[in-house]
């Protein structure tokens, strides 16, 4: 099965209106990509950039949305109100979100529930913590958040699994390339044995201090579609170095 690359850029709590003219340097360095290429930018960012990028390669997504609709949830943001701003994916589950806001699998669930009922495409991240991995226990807790985070009945296009080992994270420290391909066959493994041929369509994205120096080699990795990319997807020359080997991935 063919599965388009697709190179995810997370701001995180970055960036402001001077921040824009990455996202032009950006779209001139890449007016054609081969690789889907999206930017999940701050939420006040977020209909600035899907303006800026109108015409362009580039998508934008959110980093969050709650699960209800509307109402008094104050500080919350809704999936209709990303995809109102110009989303056309959002972000569920980080790490940093299921530590700084105690997120479960349930809530993740329910969150993307409602991201793919208002048309967003939900990339949902799951990965084990260094003592988990220490622990041997990486594919358990990798199979229980996939159980729990992932709606029932979702396809290829409306969910994208990122693969994020809590440990490389803005760490510089990544998984060896056999460690990496071992939880991307695990979770192909998984996502076909719930959702059949079905589960061969969604991509899965690699996530943790991925670099223009090593984002080739992860590519090149077994049931790798992909990656997230924090901290080297905030200037544009270095994600484009990066789309630039998924699209000759
Ligand atoms: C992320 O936050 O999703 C991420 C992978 O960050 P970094 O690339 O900075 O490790």
């Amino acid at each position: 099965m063919t599965r388009r690359k697709l190179a995810a850029g997370n701001w995180k709590m970055n960036g402001t209106t001077a921040d824009l003219s990455e996202i032009d340097a950006l779209a001139s360095a890449q007016p054609d990509p081969t690789a889907e290429v999206l930017i999940c930018p701050p939420a006040t960012l977020l209909a600035a950039m899907s303006a800026a990028t109108q015409g362009t390669a580039i998508a934008t997504g959110g980093q969050d949305c709650h699960a209800q609709g509307s109402g008094a949830h104050t500080g919350d943001i809704s999936a209709a109100m990303l995809k109102d701003a110009g989303a056309s994916y959002v972000i569920l589950g980080h790490s940093e979100r299921r530590a700084d806001h105690g997120e479960t699998d349930a809530d993740v669930r329910a969150k993307a529930t409602a991201a793919i009922g208002a048309g967003l495409g939900a990339i949902v991240c799951v990965g084990e913590t260094l003592a988990q991995r220490e622990a041997e226990t990486t594919l358990d807790v990798i199979g229980t958040q996939l159980a729990g985070s992932i709606p029932d009945g979702v396809t290829g296009d409306t969910v994208v699994i990122a693969y994020e080992p809590v440990w490389a994270i803005g760490t510089g420290l990544t998984p060896t390339l056999a460690q990496i391909g071992e939880v991307h066959d695990f979770i192909r493994a998984e996502l076909t044995k719930r959702f059949g041929d079905t589960g061969g369509a969604i991509r899965l994205l690699y996530g943790g201090s991925v670099k223009p120096a090593n984002a080739a080699e992860i590519f090149a990795t077994s049931n790798v579609d992909g990656a997230l990319v924090g901290g080297a997807s905030l200037k544009a020359a270095e994600f484009s170095a990066i789309i630039d080997a998924a699209n000759a991935a």
